[in-house]
């Protein structure tokens, strides 16, 4: 017998009939013997309905309301499932992320699980009730309604599998697992049986956007067998291990992150100190710190973040220069940083494009290329044929 943390993605449980459908596998693994623990998210597009409720009534919402709005999506999809596993004649009960005691920071939409108290969890599953969890939620030590930011369910699906020392985590998705190349570039990307979970991790963090970077973090703290599994077919999906584990490769995997801007700033008084002071003070979040000379620096940043970061800083620049359409095209794996050959062919790759690609960057297992948009598909395309990662 197996103890099993599943979480269930917003797409899978988009409709009743899919709902169903998930109640179903879960009542096949629970009558094989094995006791799970369900973690769901909102039901299809919920959350981004409720935001676009939220804007409707005031262009920036108080935070803390936003936290209670938001958790009312996972809250409907867990009654849902919790009664479809119950018509199936499986005893389940949903709780809340509060009701089950995870506790986290006071950052409204933004909280970190700081502790897991679990008591009605534990009791639920020794009376042989299955736990349908909220995911996404918390509650902060002051007893306000937390939520963890944008595709959080997964961290608390990771963060219960850790509380119950779960033999393996399961993260259903609308797809086969992780792929070598995001599959709407290149159709013939490969599914990637293992990674590591550095791997996963960068790749998280670059915007893929399988798994929260959080859950990755907490499952390789706690060395968790996590998976990412297809809701809709029996596959194995991608398993998520120690690097020890698995066979290193070169280059594991290509990501993009796109509708960037590149931006260069002069100052007045060549103080480039007190113009990242401006930039922390507003909290506009960089995605990449480019040169600095003496008295300029380049930033890329999310385009949205662009107006942000020009009114506070239009005072102390002499000159700012815009790209927009930027994009930054990101290959993972254990030799891209250091291995000449990869590094050849790379650089092989980009020549053509010289003239639209700003710069290399480099990190013990991320090589990041920033460019021009156009030029995703043409790069990320020319690169996995180079280093096989197409089927
Ligand atoms: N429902 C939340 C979101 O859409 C959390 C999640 O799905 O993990 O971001
Ligand atoms: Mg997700």
């Amino acid at each position: 017998m197996a103890l099993i943390v599943k979480k269930f993605g917003g797409s899978s449980l988009a409709t009743p009939t899919l709902i169903m459908h998930l109640a179903k596998r879960v009542s096949a693994d629970i009558k094989n013997g094995n006791k799970v623990v369900v973690v769901v998210s909102a039901m299809g597009k919920t959350t981004n309905d409720f935001m676009a409720m939220a804007k409707q009534i005031a262009g920036q919402p108080e935070e803390r309301e936003m936290d209670m709005l938001l958790t009312a999506g996972e809250r409907i999809s867990m009654s849902l499932f919790s009664m479809a596993l119950n018509s199936l004649k499986i005893k389940a009960y949903s709780f809340t992320g509060s009701q089950v005691g995870i506790i986290t920071t006071g950052e409204h939409t933004n909280a970190k699980i700081l502790s897991v108290k679990g008591e009605r969890l534990l009791s639920a599953l020794n009376d042989g009730i299955t736990p349908i969890i909220a995911g996404f939620q918390g509650v902060s030590n002051s007893k306000e309604i937390t939520t963890l930011g944008r595709g959080g369910s997964d961290t608390t699906a990771v963060a219960l599998s850790a509380f119950l020392n779960a033999d393996r985590c399961e993260i259903f998705t609308d797809v086969d697992g992780v792929f070598t190349v995001d599959p709407r570039i290149n159709s013939n990307a490969k599914l990637i049986n293992e990674i590591s979970y550095d791997e996963m991790l960068v790749m998280a963090h670059l915007g893929s956007k399988v798994l929260h970077p959080r859950s990755v973090e907490i499952a390789q703290r706690y060395n968790i067998k996590l998976l990412v599994k297809p809701s809709f077919n029996e596959g194995d999906g991608t398993m998520i291990t120690n690097a020890e584990n698995i066979e290193s490769v070169k280059v594991r995997s290509i990501s993009s992150r796109q509708n960037l801007a590149l931006i260069n700033f002069k100052t007045a008084d060549g103080n480039i100190v007190n113009l990242m002071k401006r930039l922390n003070k507003a909290n506009v979040k960089i995605e990449l710190f480019i040169t600095k000379s003496n008295d300029s620096i380049s930033v890329v940043v999310d385009q949205e973040k662009l107006n942000e970061l020009l009114s506070c800083t239009e005072d102390i620049c002499t000159s700012v220069s815009i790209n927009n359409d930027i994009a930054i095209i990101s290959l993972v794996g254990a030799g891209v940083s250091t291995d000449t050959e990869v590094l050849e062919k790379i650089l092989a790759i980009t020549e053509k494009y010289s003239n639209d690609v700003f710069g290399f960057f480099t990190d013990k297992i991320v090589l990041s290329i920033v460019t021009k948009q156009p030029y995703v598909e043409k790069i990320s395309n020319e690169a996995a044929k180079a280093f096989n990662l197409l089927g």
